[in-house]
């Protein structure tokens, strides 16, 4: 199973929009995937028209109350599994105050369930939404993961926000997961006209070749496809629909298929290192 967590501390960047259509898109290619919301807001639990509360267990019971991951998944599509966010969710950091090995209960539920070991028969992907902070929530998230992909807006500051983000992600890889890596960068909401989309793009390839790598970006890229600023991706949630079932021709279905298509092959790719590949 190959696990990602799709963060960035920043909100609005394409997480969440990131995550579901990256999710169904695998699933459509004939992956099984598991979807885990770990923002209180449930924007992805939304997105894959589930309502947050219709089941009776949230990732948040999965941290704070004992519950396994088997208790809070819901079949959400063909071939896709979702754990739901809670807006309880918000209050994970006082409900664990002080709980030692906090950072690591998700991690902990996740080598406990018989889909998710490494080479066996239940999920292809784990997909993990993580929330705009880099708190106990995205802390538990890349402790149970083997790869991070980080969503960019192409914007001035997008790097200073990215050199902030491997920098915890080095930590977390030294600290608490030594599996962790950078998967890559991919640009959302991207707008091919304007000279800074382009700028940013080669920034951001200029710094992952840059000599100060850290092993645990030192294989990340930057995806060649570029997620372009499309309203149909900003239209879809409110219909509880991916942007296949939206709007199967648009340039969002277009780039979230192309998107898998393209970390799928990362994935079968990556020579046999580490269990990533398995
Ligand atoms: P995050 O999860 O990082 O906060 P979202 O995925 O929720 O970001 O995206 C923020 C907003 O931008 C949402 O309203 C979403 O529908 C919209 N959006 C995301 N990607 C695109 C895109 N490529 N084109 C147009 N709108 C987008
Ligand atoms: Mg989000």
């Amino acid at each position: 199973m190959r696990s990602i967590a799709v963060a960035n501390q920043k909100g609005g960047v394409g997480k969440t929009t990131t995550s579901v259509n990256l999710a169904i898109g695998l699933a459509r290619a004939g992956r099984r995937v598991c979807l885990i919301d770990l923002d209180p807001q449930a924007h992805a639990t939304l997105h894959v028209g589930v309502q947050p509360g219709a089941h009776a267990v949230s990732s948040f019971d999965l941290l704070a109350g004992g519950a396994s991951l088997a208790d809070a998944t819901v079949a959400a599509a063909d071939r896709l599994w979702l754990i739901p966010s809670h807006i309880d969710l918000s209050a994970t950091e006082v409900a664990l105050a002080g709980q030692p090995g906090r950072e690591s209960i998700l991690r902990r539920r996740i080598e406990a369930d018989p889909a998710c070991q490494p080479g066996g028969a239940g999920y292809d992907y784990l997909i993990i939404d993580c929330p705009p902070s880099l708190g106990l929530l995205s802390l538990n998230a890349m402790a149970a993961v083997d790869r991070v992909l980080l969503p960019l807006q192409p914007h001035f500051l997008a790097l200073h926000g990215l050199s902030k983000l491997l920098e915890t992600v080095e930590l977390v890889s030294e600290r608490v997961n030594p599996r962790l890596r950078v998967l890559g960068v991919v640009l959302c909401m991207f707008e091919s006209a304007t000279r800074l989309a382009g700028g940013v793009g080669r920034d951001v390839e200029a710094f992952f070749s840059s000599e100060a790598r850290h092993a645990a970006w030192s294989d990340a890229r930057l995806f060649r496809t570029r997620i372009r600023r499309n309203i149909r991706l900003a239209e879809a949630p409110s219909f509880g629909q991916s942007i296949f079932d939206y709007a199967p021709d648009s340039h969002g279905a277009e780039d979230y298929r192309a998107l898998a298509e393209e970390v799928d092959q990362a994935a079968a790719g990556a020579v046999v290192r580490d269990r990533w590949a398995a």
